[in-house]
């Protein structure tokens, strides 16, 4: 293989098959030496597998066989295993911990259906964080609180073909799922908290809960002093009834580059010791484009790489046969991961069968 391309594994989903024999040939892939993915983590001991965003919608029967089947290969390697997650974005229903856990329970997500405990990586309410900065432009990165005491990771994700803005696939896991809930809402809003004027009733609750003093008792409603304001969201979290609310305002090429920053970022504190596996499956292509996901033509398959780019190209290779896919935006996207030092382009496609 040339150095100037990326290995990228493939085995193939066949629905004839269970889902017992995927999670078969990807231990015996990750455990098979010749291939060198384990060592990723040669001097890690406590591994996490960062789990993709997941909602109450979400059919998670094959992807809790092959989140077992990824545990399962850390064990048998020696090390710690835990699987992981940080809190969305802004107010919905994985807005914290607790509520995330109420969703993974629903869901059948425990330590036997996936053979490990349960981490998240940014504490009880998202507001656990690191600040790094970043290698690409020394801008402010804000990274969940509990990466740099965690010896690797396995980015778990199940992208989903969204034309729109990129693959759902490891950059995006990385790059927004492993940020905090401060790094999660600067990717979306460019213009901070917004005081919604009609639906404060100034109780003044945001005035002491504010870090920065930013908030202050205007004459019918709050004020906020942006010169102030640090954009952490934890005036957003408590109006609870919209007081105060963000305007998800970030253009696409400003969302992508934070994404891109965050996820080198996450690299270059990781360094070596980060692992990629993409579950590609029909039943993901929902949520943004409805569909009938019968008319897609696209391959299903679990890929695995220790190059974020690399996975992600392969991916969007794969859903680039269905026709109604269009990759343009997401190409531009991947040059700039190249651009930022995040991973190759071209790769190599390794397919498995056992
Ligand atoms: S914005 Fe909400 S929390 Fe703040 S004073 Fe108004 S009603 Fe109270
Ligand atoms: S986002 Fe944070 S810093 Fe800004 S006004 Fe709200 S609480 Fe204060």
């Amino acid at each position: 293989m040339s150095t100037s391309e990326s290995r990228v594994f493939l085995i193939p989903l066949d629905t004839s098959e269970t889902d017992d024999r995927t999670a078969f040939s990807l231990e015996t892939v990750l455990a098979h030496r010749a291939y060198h993915l384990m060592e990723a983590f040669s001097d890690s001991e406590l591994v996490g597998v960062k789990l993709p965003y997941i909602e109450d919608k979400n059919q998670l029967n094959a992807d809790l066989t092959i989140l077992k089947a990824l545990v399962n290969s850390l064990r048998k390697a020696g090390k710690n295993p835990f699987v992981c997650d940080t809190s969305s974005r802004h107010i919905d229903k994985k807005a914290n911990a607790v509520e995330h856990m109420e969703i993974y329970h629903r869901k059948g997500i425990s330590y036997e259906t996936a053979g490990a405990s349960f981490a998240m990586l940014d504490g009880i309410s998202g507001g656990y964080e690191f600040v790094d900065t970043s290698p690409v432009d020394k801008s402010k990165v804000f990274l969940a609180g509990e990466l740099p005491n965690i010896d690797g990771l396995i980015i778990f994700s199940t992208p989903s073909p969204s034309g729109s803005s990129c693959c759902k696939g490891s950059i995006f896991n990385m790059g927004i799922g492993l940020a905090s809930r401060k790094g999660k809402i600067q990717l979306y809003s460019k213009s901070g908290p917004q005081v919604n004027a009609k639906q404060c009733y100034l109780c003044r609750k945001c005035i002491y809960i504010c870090p920065c003093g930013a908030i202050s008792r205007g004459e019918k409603h709050v004020i906020i002093n942006y010169d102030k304001c640090i954009n952490c969201g934890k005036c957003v979290d408590l109006t609870r009834f919209g007081g105060i609310s963000y305007k998800w305002d970030t253009s696409r090429d400003e969302f992508m580059r934070k994404m891109h920053l965050n996820a080198r970022s996450v690299q270059n504190l990781m360094g070596k010791r980060l692992l990629f596996c993409h579950l590609i499956k029909k039943s993901h292509y929902s949520g943004d484009i409805p569909c009938n996901s019968e008319e897609f033509s696209f391959k299903q398959a679990v890929l695995v790489s220790r190059d974020p780019v690399a996975i992600d190209q392969a991916t969007m290779d794969l859903f680039s046969e269905d026709p109604g896919f269009d990759p343009g935006f997401n190409s531009e996207s991947l040059d700039q991961a190249v651009e930022m030092g995040l991973g190759k382009r071209k790769f190599k496609l390794i397919p498995i069968a056992y």
